[in-house]
């Protein structure tokens, strides 16, 4: 069961970004800070019972809050949540912001994984992503967080966006490697419109490596990182033994989590909300005591829709037994003619356990699953019979071509 606190600053946005995120100002932060407490005694209500076992703060930039703002949103968690004691609690870090005394803070109040943002270890490439860290800033990071006591860590790492050689990826990747964390993200670049990055993408004025190179770049992180003892358990993401993300692991098996925050989701109790975007937005609708979100109950469609699309993410697969009887057995109902279908076209491979994306085909995932939900969709033709209307004749004058 996991809890997420989105916080919506940037000291600067990345021209690749379009998440929900604004500049820090004390007048935001103060919003920001007794909106979040307000949220969450809100919410303490459903929650009430459950023991949190994951709590990821993400943004936006959780780093560049000031120890006294992270405390006080921590102690707002804790006032309104049960939180685990074993609870994974994870804090998204720019590694320009690191420093021992918030690392301090974090330790004390129960953070014990950092994943940090490193995009690239080329000085031009991040200068073009818009970074403001330069090329030995993250490793400084991880070191200072090593030092402090942290013994799970993770990198970001960003592939396939205009420019990209495989020479420079290669060499990202010896620095990486040398670095050693314990997780790493690697995500290929996807042009958003809202943003400089994407716009001259979609434009035209910037040209992205042809898909061959881009799944060349993804299989050289395949192999290298294999060779170095991170498996592949979801088409981004790669861990050492022991490593994986538990709070990743509750988005793509589904399990229930409340979303904090400007722009959070959440998934709890059969209902999936969305917090509104913007600070102001989400900030107002607290001080007015209206609800901050739009909720959309999950229907049995909807559910399967997401355990199929999520499931087949991950490494171990699409499996039965990660769901309760009812919910595979809706799952079924809906996509078991076409995981069958699949398996027949070679886009998925049967397993004991379940299904799964072959290895081959792991750079076309999101190609697979959309052509799982396309077979879902499609009812053979037949199907149709009880539905269509007996013949009669014409009423109207018979159509003559000419
Ligand atoms: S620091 Fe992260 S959230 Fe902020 S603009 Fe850059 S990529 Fe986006």
């Amino acid at each position: 069961v996991g809890l997420y606190v989105h916080v919506p600053f940037c000291a600067v946005r990345c021209s690749y970004c379009d998440f929900a995120t604004g500049s820090l100002s004390s007048a935001a932060l103060e919003r920001y800070l007794v909106a979040i407490e307000a949220e969450a005694a809100r919410r303490a209500e459903s929650a009430r019972g459950v023991a949190f076992t994951s709590v990821f703060f993400g943004g936006g930039t959780p780093s560049a809050l000031s120890s006294r703002a992270f405390r006080r949103v921590m102690a707002a968690l804790r006032g309104s949540f049960e939180i685990a004691g074993d609870a994974e609690i994870t804090l998204e870090a720019n590694p320009e912001s690191v420093k021992a005394t918030l690392l301090n803070t974090w330790a004390e109040s129960g953070v014990n994984r950092l994943s940090m943002g490193a995009q690239s270890f080329d000085p031009t490439e991040l200068a073009e992503l818009g970074r403001i860290h330069d090329a030995e800033r993250p490793g400084a990071a991880l070191e200072l967080a090593r030092r402090a006591g942290f013994t799970r860590l993770s990198l970001d790492l960003m592939f396939g966006f205009p420019s990209h050689e495989p020479s420079t990826w290669e060499r990202t990747l010896d620095r990486l490697l040398e670095l050693a964390p314990e997780h790493l993200s690697a995500y290929c670049y996807i042009p958003e419109a809202d943003t400089p990055m994407g716009r001259e993408v979609l434009r035209g004025t910037r040209r992205l490596p042809e898909v061959d190179v881009q799944a060349d770049l993804y299989q050289t992180l395949h192999d290298r990182v294999a060779g170095h003892g991170y498996g592949a358990y979801e088409i981004s993401n790669f861990a050492r033994p022991h490593a994986e993300a538990r709070h990743n692991l509750v988005y793509w098996l589904r399990r229930d989590y409340l979303g904090l925050g400007p722009s959070a989701h959440g998934l709890w109790r059969g209902v999936r909300y969305g917090n509104h975007a913007t600070l102001d937005l989400w900030a107002g609708a607290l001080e007015r005591g209206e609800p901050c979100d739009v909720a959309d109950p999950e229907t049995e469609r909807s559910r399967s829709d997401e355990i199929v699309m999520l499931g087949l993410r991950l490494s171990t697969g699409l499996r039965p037994a990660d769901y309760d009887e009812s919910t595979w057995a809706g799952t079924l109902r809906t996509y078991g003619r076409a995981l069958d279908a699949a398996v027949a076209t070679g886009r998925l491979i049967r397993r004991p356990d379940g299904w799964a994306i072959p290895r081959a085909l792991r750079f076309l995932s999101d190609d697979c699953i959309a052509w799982v939900m396309a077979e879902a969709e499609r009812e053979p033709f037949d199907s149709f019979a009880s539905r269509s209307v007996p013949s009669q004749p014409c009423p109207d004058r018979p159509f003559r071509a000419a």
